[in-house]
């Protein structure tokens, strides 16, 4: 895609693009249901973002998911700037308060879609654990035991740059007493993978009801990542 300055202090995009587009935009509608219907989020919280060449589609600040229609959904730069979409219109509201977080994952990883939840199991470990243990094999899927990042604000530069650090060789990162991010090659593995960490989170809950749980070593979780490579699970959309 590629962007061409337009007479005010926005970006517009070339014609091409916006067919992407507009499929993000009733994608991120249908996901931001899934959310609260999941169990992920409740009322507005949360919030999801697709990118489309130098254009994200992120959903809008402060909106209930069962009333938001694809028109309401927000389109930024990757630097932040509003974009218009192709009726040349701004988007009336301001787009998600956590638009700086994803933009951060953007621009540190080759995410093609973000999703954050405040989903109750993460937000629960996040309390007490620094990070979530290989209390099973499918954390694989996420790079590995899941990093806590230190609490800052919502919607700060801060926290932006905490859940990017903690990225660091994951998919996913938890977010101390406020919820979770996880990203992926397209919008359904990046909500896939929101779903395992809080399944995840919930089995490692029950396994201490019994005392300390085994965990999976090192050693053992990159056995089952070269095995997945094998048998070239995880490739079903055509990615690396
Ligand atoms: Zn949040």
């Amino acid at each position: 895609m590629s962007l061409r300055r337009s007479s005010g202090d926005h970006w517009v995009m070339d014609r091409g693009d916006f067919g992407a587009l507009r499929a993000a935009r009733a994608q991120l509608v249908s996901y931001g249901v899934r959310l609260l219907d999941d169990g992920l989020a409740v009322g507005s919280a949360g919030n999801l973002s697709v990118r489309v060449g130098d254009i994200v589609a992120i959903t809008p600040s402060g909106a209930g998911y069962r009333d938001m229609r694809p028109g309401d959904i927000c389109l930024v730069t990757l630097a932040g700037t509003p974009a218009a979409d192709d009726t040349g219109r701004l988007d009336d509201g301001g787009p998600s308060s956590e638009t700086p977080m994803h933009l951060a994952v953007y621009a540190a990883t080759g995410a093609a879609a973000v999703v954050h939840t405040h989903s109750p199991e993460v937000i629960a470990l996040s309390a007490s654990r620094p990070e979530l243990p290989a209390i099973h094999y499918a954390i694989t899927a996420l790079g590995g035991p899941v990093r806590v990042a230190p609490y800052v604000r919502f919607g700060s530069a801060a926290l932006a740059a905490a859940a990017a650090g903690a990225l660091d060789g994951r998919t996913a990162v938890i977010l101390r007493n406020h919820g979770a991010l996880s990203y992926g090659r397209d919008l359904a593995e990046a909500y896939d993978r929101a779903l395992l960490l809080e399944w995840l989170a919930r089995t490692y809950r029950l396994a201490l009801s019994y005392g300390e749980p085994a965990t999976l070593s090192a050693a053992e979780l990159a056995e089952v990542t070269a095995e997945m490579r094998r048998r070239r699970y995880g490739e079903r959309r055509g990615g690396s």
